[in-house]
């Protein structure tokens, strides 16, 4: 372990951010890191639990005691080949993983877990500006081809996986730049976009091919896809947005979370106008903003709002509001049920719960407010208050209110996989196989919205599958 009295003499102390007015100016990443020896005296305060419920906490089952304890030993790179034996890319997972290893830390039963998720990302960071991270290409190739769809997190790590395995991989995604959710929904200023093509080219160092600008089930079809391949894993995540159905949403004025954080980080690429926002720009600049919805995209529209210099910005959850604090003693190790605060709150927000929307009010086209009412909730479902009603000033509505799961036309129908009770692709999590024969799923297509660390979970073990299926043994970590 680190230093065996280190949890009781170094306080727990993380990485914090530029001012508010400094960050708002721009979309770029916000978090000041600590120094090396800082993150090596809270790697210290790790105190190698007999079971290291961190360990079984992190989704991707990183090896959290082992690499806090080469860190404290001052051996960065040991530490880095210990993160990447069970994470593709703790890069990513270090900057917007929401760190459920931290919930489960034991030092979290005291409210002061150990800084897991800072250390991570120091690690890897440190590896990238070291040299230390270079291409992994395969000493021997199988000679078997693999097409991967769908390049977010999944299909990123699943396609690394097999190509390390030495088959011949081919990744298509129909946007113009691979990354998924984590280059066109999560904002640069929670990730900056050149971490993933940093990793895109030691990929394509590794073997794996891009073809971006290619919609399988539309440009391509799936059963080209299966002539040409040994198998098709299916990793195009779940783009089906939950809408909302009441009087007035069909004003141009209510958009999609997605439309609107996908410009903006096409913009911050440097595309021009057309190229960010073909269908027609749109932006919260002088607008009074309502997002709907309190999860993380709500959260990064909030963020996106404030930097686009939006009059006002109001978030509304239709489900109560969490408790401050978990009760300890029920929750831990487990993810506890608690109120969060993003950076983007931080930057300026009104939060409201367990509102539910009624009407979008407007004139010509145009919105202008939005009427709503408040709930409680009946056997776990909203009942609204006689006489709660309210209306909020609004010119610009986002929809945030989570995914569905995968669109069921192109591709999906395409496959004639079949798709379980919520409308995933149905595959199981040993072999992650669907229904039809050398056609596999993984991360959100498979297992509905959730996090990039699971999507990096389930594209490595569907991998293994993958490899398994292929060659009838695998040396590839489940
Ligand atoms: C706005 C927003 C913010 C988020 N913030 C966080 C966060 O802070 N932390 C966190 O852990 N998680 C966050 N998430 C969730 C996380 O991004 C996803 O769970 C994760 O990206 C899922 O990975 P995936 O690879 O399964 O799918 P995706 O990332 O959705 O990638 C799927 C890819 O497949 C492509 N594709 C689909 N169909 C086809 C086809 N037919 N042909 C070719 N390509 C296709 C898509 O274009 C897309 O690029 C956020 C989600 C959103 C929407
Ligand atoms: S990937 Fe997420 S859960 Fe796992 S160690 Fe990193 S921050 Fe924690």
């Amino acid at each position: 372990m680190g230093k065996a009295t280190g949890f009781l003499e170094i306080e727990r102390r993380d990485r914090t951010y530029d001012a508010v007015d400094k960050r708002l100016k721009n979309f770029n990443e916000f978090v000041i890191p600590l120094t090396n020896e800082a993150i090596r005296d809270q790697a210290a305060r790790c105190m190698n639990c007999g079971i290291p419920y961190c360990h079984n906490g992190c989704p991707v089952n990183n090896i959290i005691p082992d690499w806090n304890h080469l860190v404290y030993e001052d051996q960065w790179r040991s530490a880095l080949e210990v993160l990447h034996s069970t994470n593709n890319f703790p890069e990513f997972t270090g900057r917007v993983c929401p760190a459920p290893c931290e919930a489960s830390c034991t030092l979290n039963i005291d409210d002061a877990p150990v800084t897991i998720k800072s250390i991570e990302c120091q690690i890897v960071d440190r590896g990238w500006a070291e040299g230390w991270i270079v291409p992994q290409p395969p000493k021997h190739k199988t000679g078997k081809r693999v097409a991967v769809v769908g390049s977010g997190p999944a299909g990123l790590a699943c396609a690394q996986q097999l190509a390390r395995a030495g088959h011949a991989v081919t990744l298509f995604e129909k946007n113009d730049r691979v990354g998924g959710l984590l280059r066109y929904g999560i904002p640069d200023f929670k990730m900056e976009k050149h971490l993933i093509n940093r990793r895109a080219q030691q990929m394509e160092a590794e073997g794996v091919q891009f073809r971006t600008g290619v919609e399988v089930g539309v440009v391509i079809s799936v059963e080209s896809l299966r002539e040409n391949y040994d198998a098709v894993v299916l990793a195009g995540g779940a783009e089906n947005p939950r809408t909302l159905d009441i009087p007035g949403s069909e004003m141009s004025g209510v958009r999609l979370a997605m439309e609107f954080l996908t410009q903006q980080n096409k913009r911050n690429a440097g595309d021009d106008e057309m190229r960010a926002a073909p269908r027609g720009t749109l932006t919260a600049t002088g607008k009074h903003v309502v997002v709907i919805g309190g999860g993380d995209t709500g959260s990064d529209c909030v963020g996106t709002s404030n930097r686009q210099g939006a009059l006002s910005v109001t978030q509304l959850e239709i489900m109560p509001k969490p408790p401050i604090r978990e009760e300890k003693a029920l929750s831990w190790p487990n993810w506890p049920l608690k109120l969060r605060s993003s950076s983007s709150h931080e930057e300026g927000c009104e939060r409201d719960w367990a509102v539910m929307t009624k009407r979008v009010l407007g004139s010509g086209g145009k919105i202008e407010a939005l009427e709503c009412i408040r709930v409680e909730f009946e056997g776990g479902r909203p009942r609204e208050i006689p006489g709660s009603e309210f209306t909020l000033k609004a010119d610009l509505v986002l929809l945030a209110m989570g995914f569905l799961g995968p669109r069921t036309g192109g591709l999906i129908e395409q496959a004639g996989v079949a798709l379980d009770e919520r409308g995933n692709v149905k595959a199981n999590v040993v072999d992650y196989a669907s229904s039809e024969d050398g056609i596999f799923a993984c991360g959100d297509m498979r297992r509905g919205q959730s996090l990039v660390v699971w999507a990096i979970r389930e594209g490595r073990q569907c991998a293994r599958a993958v490899d398994l299926h292929l060659m009838g043994t695998t040396e590839l970590p489940r």
